[in-house]
Parts: structure tokens; sequence; C-alpha cells
């Protein structure tokens, strides 16, 4: 009897460590991820060196906040900045064109110990909508500002404002371009209007995110994206919307998301794996793997999340190929993943 309990036991422990998603690695104050990524066989050596250099940068920039006695919300907002202004990401300067050919940006962040959260979306002008973000967290009454209305606030608060075409680059304009092309095919092709072509290739998906947890025990989680190539003018996806994008609690978790956002927001992504975390009693991996590997997976819907628990362990789930991810470590060792577990 007890032998079929103990390999009982050995089963199912096995069929745990199966389903955990990631390595979770401990003692991280920063940990970020670059969006899903391209498909591997379309990836470059050149793409895979800037995007590694580019993740190693964002850390460097955090950590270096946390260093000098910052705040999670500090690492989190200075690691952003650094993949905003990177065209390999598709956040800030590279966004992905929307279906009217501008570049349409959202960002969320969110702070775990109050609870209080800032988030920008649909804005064409802020150079670093994270920053954004967080100055609606901190210098407004309200947690979510869209459109015009986002991007004069920004202004007010003095945060650096850019012409609309400071975001489009040669490659995503390609991209928007070749889609176009597929849908005009289509249309050529049916009677009836097709709709709008959704992405087919990871390149046409990425967002950028991080998380962190500060020398007060505090947490905080951070996203920003130029959302889905070819989304509709206009469209939200869940990078700004907090619980589906980001989310940040100290009694669990920091988590931040990428894929395709409707899901996300469906399925309250990031909210969803605090609640597994909190009320379930499971660790940050499980919780994230039920979420992403099972529940997401299942509805079809595509992405990852990053998630760092309250007591500095790191770990991924994705249900694509790969997730560009990156941690530091408190004595300052980087991990940098892109398809490898
Ligand atoms: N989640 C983002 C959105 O749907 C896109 C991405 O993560 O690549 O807007």
């Amino acid at each position: 009897m007890s032998r079929i309990l103990f390999s009982g036991m050995v089963l199912l422990t096995m069929a745990n460590l199966m389903q955990a998603a990631d390595v979770v690695v401990p003692d991280v104050v920063l940990g970020i991820h670059g969006g899903i990524g391209v498909d591997k066989k379309e990836m470059t050596p050149e793409l895979e060196k800037e995007v590694r250099a580019g993740l190693k940068s964002a850390l460097e920039a955090g950590h270096a906040k946390l260093k000098a006695g910052g705040t999670s919300l500090d690492a989190v907002e200075a690691a952003i900045r650094i993949m905003e202004d990177l065209p390999a990401f598709n956040a800030g300067k590279g966004a992905v064109f929307t279906n009217a050919g501008t570049n349409e940006l959202d960002a969320s962040i969110m702070e775990g110990k109050s609870k209080k959260a800032g988030a920008m979306a649909g804005v064409m002008t802020v150079k670093n909508p994270i920053s954004g973000a967080r100055a609606v967290m901190e210098k407004s009454k309200h947690v979510l500002l869209i459109g015009p209305g986002a991007d004069a606030f920004a202004k007010k608060q003095g945060l650096e404002i850019v012409d609309p075409s400071y975001f489009a680059t040669e490659p995503r304009r390609k991209a928007i371009e070749e889609i176009w092309k597929r849908e005009a095919e289509a249309r050529k092709q049916s009677s009836t209007e097709p709709g709008p072509a959704l992405p087919r290739k990871k390149s046409e998906y990425g967002t950028v995110g991080a998380v962190s947890l500060d020398a007060d025990g505090n947490l905080a989680a951070g996203t920003s994206t130029g959302g889905m190539t070819n989304k509709m003018a206009g469209r939200v996806g869940d990078s700004p919307i907090i619980g589906a994008g980001t989310y940040a609690d100290n009694e669990a978790g920091a988590i931040s998301c990428t894929g395709h956002g409707e899901f996300f927001i469906r399925y309250a992504v990031s909210h969803e794996i605090v609640a597994q975390m909190k009320y379930r009693g499971l660790s940050a991996a499980d919780a994230a793997d039920d979420v992403i590997n099972r529940q997401l997976k299942n509805a079809g819907g595509e992405g990852a999340a990053i998630v760092l628990d309250r007591s500095g362990r790191f770990t991924a789930a994705y249900n694509s190929e790969g997730l560009y991810r990156a941690c530091i470590t408190r004595d300052g060792k980087i991990s940098v993943r892109v398809y490898e577990n």
C-alpha cells in the first residue's frame, strides 16, 4: 500500500516537473522580456545578437537603479525605457504599424505594495510610454489615459515628446506592407470582405516587460508595446490593462505578459496568475504554467508571462516557440534566454 502511495507520489512529482514551464532562478531582483520573438527558422545571428545585447543593457540599467538605492518601480521603468529606445523590440521606436499605417503605443506600470497603477493607451507622441504610465500613476487621479488626452498629459508633465514618425522603422513598414498585399489578394479572391489579416509571423508580435523586487521587499511590474501588427487603429491590447498584461501584488508576485492581447484580456492573465498563487498556494512556475500552457493554450491564445515572486524567484511560461527573457540576481549575475529552457 505504502509502495503504491510512494510510486503515485513519484509519478505526481514527475508530472509536476514535466509541467514546470521554465527554470526558476533564485535571488533575482529584476527580470525582463522582449516578447515571444521570431520563429527559430526566421532568427538570424544578427538579430539574436541584437536582442541579447538589448536585454543585457536593459538589465544593467535597471540594476544600476537598484544598486543606487532606487525602488523596484525605478528599475522597471529604467529597463523598459532602454528597450523602448531599441528598434529590435516592438515598443517605442520600432513599434509595429496599425491597419491605418500609424504607430499607437500602450504601456502600464504597477506597484505591489500600494497596488497603485498607471497606464497609457494609443499614444502617438510620447517617446517613452512607460514613463507616461508612471506619470499617470503618480501625477494624476486616474489609472488609464488614452489617445490625444494621454499625449497632452505627458507633454504637460514634461516628458519627451516626439513626432509620430519617430517610431516608424523600415522592417516594421515592410511587415505591414506585406500584410496589406495579402489582404488585397484575399479581397480579389473573395466576394465578401475578408476582414483584417492577423499576424502570421512572430516577428509581427513583440512587447517588452519588466518585473522587479527591491531592498524593501516591494514588487513592481511594467509592460510596453506597439501592439499587434495590423491591429485596427484605436485597438487597445492587454499591455496597458492592469490585471491582463501587468500586475503586481506584494503578497504573491509581479507579472508582465506578451502575446495575443485579446486572449490575455479575456483570461485576465496576470491577475489570474497572482490569484492562483494566493488562493491555490501554487508556486509562480506552476501558476504561470497553468494559465499560459493550459488555459490559454486550450483557448488558442499564443503568448507568455514572466513572473517574479515575493522571494525573488524568477520564472517564465510560454506556449510559443521561444521567449526573449533575461534576469539579474542581487549580486549582478545575468542570464539571457531565447528558445532554451
Ligand atoms: N500583447 C500585445 C498586444 O496584444 C502584443 C504582444 O505582446 O506582442 O497588444
